[in-house]
C-alpha cells in the first residue's frame, strides 16, 4: 500500500518568520502520516525554523535543493548531510526550474539523487515534459530517458525511497493544470520506466505525484486517479487555509 503524499512547493516565497508562522496554523490539522503524508518544501533560510515548528506534527519538512557533496569548498551550496541532521526529511530534486534556469543536466541530478539518499534524505525527484512532445509523439521517448538517466546506478532499495513527479512544463504556475488522463498517464509511464529498470514489485512500492497547477479545485479528480499516489503543489501551498483544503480534499 503506498501512502498518498501531498507536498508543498514554496519555491522562493516567504520569509523564516512567514515560513513558522504558517507551519504553526496548519501543524495540529493535519491527518496522521500512515494516512495522507503531508510535506511543505521551504526557503533554505527556513527550514530548521520550520522543522522545529513542526516537531511533534505529522507534518514534514523539505528542502528545495541540495548539493551533492556533503562538505567542501562548494560556496552557495547546501549539504545534505547537514540537512538531514537538520532534521528535514525530503529533498526536490531536477525541478524544472533548476533545470532550466540553473542548468542541471541528468547527469548532476542523479549525482544529487544519490547524495541524499547516502544522506538519509528521501528525494522527490521532478520529471518534466512539454505540449510540443506530447503533440509530436516523442514524449515517452522522453519520459522513459529522464527516468533511465536519473535513477541509473540506484538499487531497488534506494528507489523505494524515492518519490517521483509527474510535472509537464506548460502545466506549472500557469493555471492550466493537465487533465487527469494526460496526469495519470505521465505518472504510469514513470511506474512502467521502473518495472522496466527493476521489476514489478519495486515499481509498485514506488510514490508518483503529479504536479502542475493543483488547486483545491482540481485536487479530488486528480488524486482519485489509482495511477496517481499525490500531488507537489506550487502557488495554490502558499496559503495556510487553502494548503489544509487541499490536504482535506
Ligand atoms: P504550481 O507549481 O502548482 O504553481 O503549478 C508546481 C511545481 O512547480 O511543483
Amino acid at each position: 500500500m503506498r501512502v498518498p503524499i501531498i507536498a508543498g512547493n514554496w519555491k522562493m516565497h516567504k520569509t523564516v518568520a512567514e515560513s513558522v508562522d504558517f507551519v504553526n496554523q496548519v501543524k495540529d490539522q493535519l491527518p496522521p502520516a500512515n494516512e495522507l503524508e503531508t510535506a511543505l518544501a521551504g526557503p533554505t533560510l527556513s527550514l530548521v525554523s520550520m522543522h522545529n515548528a513542526a516537531i511533534g506534527s505529522p507534518l514534514k519538512i523539505a528542502a528545495e535543493n541540495c548539493y551533492y557533496q556533503n562538505e567542501g569548498a562548494y560556496t552557495g551550496e547546501t549539504s545534505p548531510l547537514a540537512l538531514y541532521q537538520a532534521g528535514i526529511h525530503h529533498v526536490i530534486l531536477g525541478h524544472s526550474e533548476r533545470r532550466r534556469y540553473f542548468h542541471e543536466t541528468d547527469e548532476i541530478i542523479n549525482k544529487k539523487i544519490k547524495a541524499a539518499l547516502a544522506a538519509g534524505l528521501c528525494p522527490i525527484v521532478c520529471c518534466d515534459d512539454t505540449m510540443g512532445r506530447r503533440v509530436a509523439g516523442s514524449q515517452v521517448h522522453w519520459v522513459v530517458n529522464r527516468i533511465l538517466l536519473d535513477a541509473q546506478g540506484l538499487s531497488a532499495d534506494d528507489i523505494c525511497r524515492v518519490t517521483f513527479a509527474y510535472e509537464p512544463n506548460w502545466a506549472i504556475g500557469t493555471g492550466q493544470s493537465a487533465d487527469p488522463s494526460q496526469a495519470a498517464e505521465g505518472c504510469y509511464l514513470i511506474r512502467q520506466t521502473i518495472s522496466y529498470m527493476y521489476n514489478r514489485d519495486v515499481a509498485d512500492n514506488v510514490r508518483i505525484l503529479y504536479g502542475g497547477s493543483v488547486t483545491t479545485d482540481n485536487i479530488h479528480q486528480l488524486m482519485n486517479n489509482r495511477d496517481i499516489d499525490g500531488v507537489l503543489v506550487g502557488g495554490a501551498s502558499l496559503d495556510p487555509q487553502t494548503f489544509l483544503q487541499l490536504v482535506n480534499h
